[in-house]
């Protein structure tokens, strides 16, 4: 497989705002199976990637993030000998994903890319052992990938690959919490679990996935619909769930909206809905339509997932487990993955 360095074309969405306040890096994990290494910030980034040998290493800098933590290490074993992250300036964050001596990596086999501002992956290829002659320290910048212009939407846009897009819109967040179900359970806080995951899946697959939210901050709907309009979306996927009165612990069930109107959003509905009904133990309450802001305002194929009831009995006790939302992801993403294959 030729991996190539490719355009984040997304990212010219994606306008990070010039704030004066640092943004925090919140999460970094190395998937030493996936050879993928994942970042939540708090704020939008602009990481930049330089690689190094003697040893081989991929250095990560985030530049206006800081770290909170101490120098991390971590030992991976194999060919990725230890991946550690470091505030290296007052100002910048730096991740260093160091190779075992046997091994090297060429710039154009690194991807970054950024899935939404504030959250990024570096995606290695899968590296086989090289015989390797006498090296020289040498330092090679990998070669950043430039913003299309935005400033002509009328012009030429660069499409270095034709992948689907699909947004996974989390809904609430931050001051929003979303419904409060039994035993205080939080509609944003079961919803944002499943979507990253969601994404995560999709993007295991090459879809190129687009979150509205990736941590628990508030986003209005308008900039939801617009972030999905930016990204050409071909695709839109809101996850929520449901609420009623907490006198009713017996209502419960999975109910998958569509625009009125909308045959591909009735489609795509089904299409989710059917994969949630086969792969998780939940009621049935139908596909439905309903005049919520994010079907009726997208141009795209767009359905709101209400994945259970935080005041059902059976639905608050399966979202609070963290397999049951695995599984809910799993089925989500499938049903888009399977809508994808029919259009
Ligand atoms: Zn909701």
């Amino acid at each position: 497989m030729k991996l190539r360095w490719l355009l984040p074309s997304l990212l010219s969405t994606f306008l990070i705002s010039a704030t004066a306040e640092a943004a925090k890096l919140e999460y970094w994990r190395f998937n030493a199976e996936q050879s993928r290494l994942d970042l939540i910030t708090n704020e939008g980034v602009q990481p930049k990637a330089l690689l190094l040998v003697n040893p081989a290493r991929l250095v990560i800098d985030l530049p206006g993030t800081t770290f909170g933590g101490p120098t991390v290490y971590k030992a991976i074993g194999q060919w990725v000998r230890e991946v550690r992250a470091a505030q290296v300036t007052p100002q910048t964050t730096r991740l260093v994903i160091e190779l075992g001596p046997e091994y090297t990596l060429r710039p154009q086999e690194v991807r970054v890319r950024g899935i939404a501002p504030n959250r990024w992956f570096v995606q290695l290829p899968k590296l086989q052992p090289l015989a390797l002659g006498p090296q020289r320290s040498v330092v090679v910048p990998v070669p950043l990938p430039k913003r299309p212009p935005s400033q002509n939407p009328g012009g030429p846009r660069p499409r270095p690959n034709v992948r689907v897009v699909v947004v996974v819109d989390p809904g609430h967040g931050g001051q929003d919490p979303g419904a409060i179900g039994i035993g205080g359970l939080r509609e944003k806080d079961v919803i944002l679990p499943i979507a990253l995951e969601v994404a995560r899946l999709l993007e295991r697959q090459g879809v190129n996935a687009v979150l509205t939210r990736a941590n628990d901050r508030f986003v209005d709907l308008a900039p939801r619909v617009a972030q999905a309009e930016a990204a050409r979306a071909n695709i839109f996927v809101s996850i929520h769930a449901n609420s009623i009165s907490l006198s009713r612990p017996d209502v419960n069930g999975l109910e998958t909206y569509y625009a009125p109107g909308s045959s591909s959003g009735a489609r795509l509905a089904q299409t989710i809905h059917n994969s949630l009904l086969r792969t998780v133990k939940v009621r049935d309450r139908g596909v439905r339509q309903a005049r919520f802001f994010v079907l009726r305002k997208t141009s795209m194929p767009a359905t709101l997932v209400e994945v259970g009831f935080v005041t059902g009995r059976e639905d608050a006790t399966n979202l609070r487990s963290v397999i049951y939302r695995g599984q809910v992801a799993q089925a989500i993403a499938e049903g888009i993955l399977r809508y994808v294959q029919l259009k």
